[in-house]
């Protein structure tokens, strides 16, 4: 250990979540020593996200907060990596708290950046100028940094996020994405198995292949073309590799038939799908540049339905998006109906500056009406997914443990000395039990005895 301490925070995806580990190796490889509160540290940063204004809110709140701190301990470093230093780069190196802005390409260099802010005490900036034209140089210096990934870095015992793919060359309107990500490229097979094969003889039980749109994986070699149904048959042949799951899927035709294909025959690769939808109107759909029709989309997963019978599908939707009238919103409130989700993540419209959407389109659909749609969604979704919970009642259920449950459930046996325990299914249905603490990373049996919409509780078998 160099003797200095780091604390990071991460907001965001699951992709921020897999920066987090690999800058965490990274950092601990140096000698860094890392810590969970600000107070024991040296040196703070926030991995952070620009999806949505909110998560960019919060973390102006939380460098308020630092710049307060540093006013008692000016020798603090904070730096701010990911998608708002690579959105905002100088702007973000003017605030009072910030030392560090390093964007997400550049991450393969924070501890060099670290190192040298500690000595020289100057402020640092490494974004990329011009994201839409990342280098090969650059690519090969993120993959090598992806190869340093340990399994001291992995956030739940016996899982861990592997990429398949960076950035997205979709161009969603609202989405800020592809300007902080970069184009997008599919890793090497060979890069991506060799990293589940370590993974796995450390442990690891469930890897989830990560993409912005993680069904277009596509890699030319000279012999042939790998897609992920690819990936999903090495990755099963694996020796400890049990569960694979792959986020998030793009509406596309585009290698479906195979992913489903190889969900059906493999009982590895797990029955679950995240496919986003967004909207139920295709002109909202048209206005988004999201290639499919509600129909269309529909389609999808009565083909998924048809492939892989058991299969539980989740869904995105935005509310609020510019010029979505009552009827559009009605559109979208039909086709949550129909398709029936295990469980949809539900977000209010927020532009983001440089996207088609904020420059072109006025936000016109007022706060209210959003917060109104976006209730109203939610309540639509919870009965559905009640009634899809309450098919478990009575059922055994395999989990994957992923430790204690954070916050305490009254609904499970209180007259236990055994903690509760929080695990998945491999359709990703939360379930809820008493067992003991050193199941977290191991699969267990579990007889489900009472639903909510989003949990399955029951009894260890
Ligand atoms: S597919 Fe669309 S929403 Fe998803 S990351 Fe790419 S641009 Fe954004």
């Amino acid at each position: 250990m160099n003797g200095k301490t780091v604390h990071i925070k991460n907001y965001g995806c699951q992709m921020n979540k897999l920066d987090t580990a690999l800058v965490s190796s990274a950092l601990k490889k140096a000698g860094f020593g890392l810590v969970d509160s600000v107070k024991e540290a040296d040196v703070v940063l926030i991995n952070t996200c620009s999806v949505r204004r909110h998560a960019e809110q919060r973390v102006f709140s939380h460098l308020g907060h630092l710049k307060h701190i540093k006013k008692r301990r000016p020798e603090m470093i904070v730096g701010v990596i990911g998608c708002m230093a690579q959105r905002l780069g100088t702007e973000l190196l003017k605030h009072e708290a910030v030392d560090i802005v390093c964007g997400p390409a550049q991450i393969p260099q924070i501890t060099k950046l670290l190192t040298e802010t500690l000595q020289q005490k100057k402020k640092s900036l490494a974004v990329t100028e011009k994201i839409r034209k990342t280098t090969e140089k650059q690519n090969q210096t993120l993959e090598k940094f992806e190869s340093a990934y340990g399994i001291e870095d992995k956030q739940i015992p016996g899982q861990a996020f592997v990429r398949a793919m960076r950035g997205c060359n979709n161009f969603c309107t609202y989405c800020i994405v592809p300007f902080v990500r970069g184009p997008q490229v599919s890793r090497a097979p060979a890069a991506v198995i060799e990293q589940i094969k370590r993974l796995a003889g450390q442990g690891v039980k469930q890897v989830t292949l990560l993409g912005q749109r993680v069904n277009s994986y596509k890699y030319r070699s000279s012999e042939k073309t790998y897609c992920l149904a690819d990936l999903f048959e090495k990755a099963s042949d694996i020796e400890g590799v049990e569960w694979i799951r792959f986020v998030t899927s793009y509406p596309s035709e585009e290698f479906f038939d195979e992913i489903l294909q190889a969900m059906a025959d493999s009982p590895k690769v797990c029955n679950y799908l995240h496919m986003p939808a967004q909207s139920g109107s295709d002109r909202i759909l048209r206005a988004m540049n999201r290639n499919y029709t509600a129909e269309e989309y529909l389609q999808l997963l009565a083909k998924a339905r048809a492939i892989v019978p058991d299969i539980a599908i989740a869904g995105d939707f935005m509310v609020g998006f510019p010029g979505e009238t009552e009827a559009d919103f009605e559109a979208t409130v039909e086709l949550v109906k129909k398709a029936q989700y295990k469980n949809c993540f539900i977000f209010k419209y927020s532009p983001r500056p440089g996207t088609t959407a904020d420059k072109r389109l006025a936000d016109d659909v007022p706060l209210e009406v959003k917060k109104s749609r976006n209730i109203e969604l939610l309540a639509v979704q919870e009965k559905i997914s009640d009634r899809l919970s309450a098919e478990y009642l009575g059922k055994q259920v395999k989990v994957l443990v992923e430790g204690l449950s954070k916050k305490p459930h009254l609904n499970v046996a209180q007259n236990t000395d055994t903690p509760q325990l929080i695990g998945r299914t491999a359709t990703d249905h939360i379930v809820v039990f008493n067992g003991p603490e050193s199941l977290a990373g191991q699969f267990a049996k579990v007889k489900i005895t009472k639903t909510s919409p989003l949990t399955l509780f029951g009894e260890l078998i």
